[in-house]
């Protein structure tokens, strides 16, 4: 989450981002190896899988307990009081929820998602001005270093950098 922007009381009555219906499964959280192999003997309930070249992503369809398009799985590090994971453990996309990296016509570009209510509710120009503040120069960077993370443009979502 952009915490500069979005309020802890916010993503606590919320956490949408960190539950998953199964047509969202693209966007679970990436972890370079070493992390994963951290969290799998800190976090043995946690399975992973292969996302990409290089990353590794939470497992979640186990979770399901129905055929229920609309039903949810919570990522394994989700607790009552939220994430669990400490800053060197988080996903680098997860930090920088809603914004996404992109890439189009060859070039990485930053991109807001359309499905965060706290963010939904106030001007974009908050977003545009963080973005332009230099986290659109260090998430390009990521992005070029980690193309794993790179996902599809969608109807919806917004280019800000
Ligand atoms: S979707 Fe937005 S408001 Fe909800 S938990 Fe995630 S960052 Fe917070
Ligand atoms: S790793 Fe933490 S912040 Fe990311 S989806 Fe899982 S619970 Fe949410």
């Amino acid at each position: 989450m952009l915490k500069s922007i979005l309020s802890g009381e916010d993503c606590a009555a919320c956490r949408f981002c960190c539950s998953f219906r199964r047509k969202s499964l693209w966007e679970t959280p990436l972890f370079d190896k070493a992390t994963k192999e951290i969290l799998e003997k800190k976090y043995p309930q946690a399975k992973f899988k292969k996302a990409g070249k290089e990353s590794f992503t939470v497992d979640l369809l186990h979770l399901y307990k129905s055929d229920d398009s609309e039903e949810e799985a919570a990522c394994p590090f989700l607790s009552e009081s939220g994430c669990v994971l400490s800053k060197d453990e988080k996903p680098f996309d997860c930090s920088i929820w809603p914004l996404r990296a992109t890439k189009i016509e060859g070039k990485v570009k930053v991109m807001l998602e359309n499905t965060c209510p706290a963010i939904n509710r106030q001007p974009i120009e908050n977003v545009e001005n963080l973005v332009k503040s230099g986290l659109s120069k260090k998430i390009i960077s990521y992005a070029e270093k980690n193309p794993d993370m790179l996902k599809d443009f969608q109807d919806g979502f917004v280019i800000l950098g």
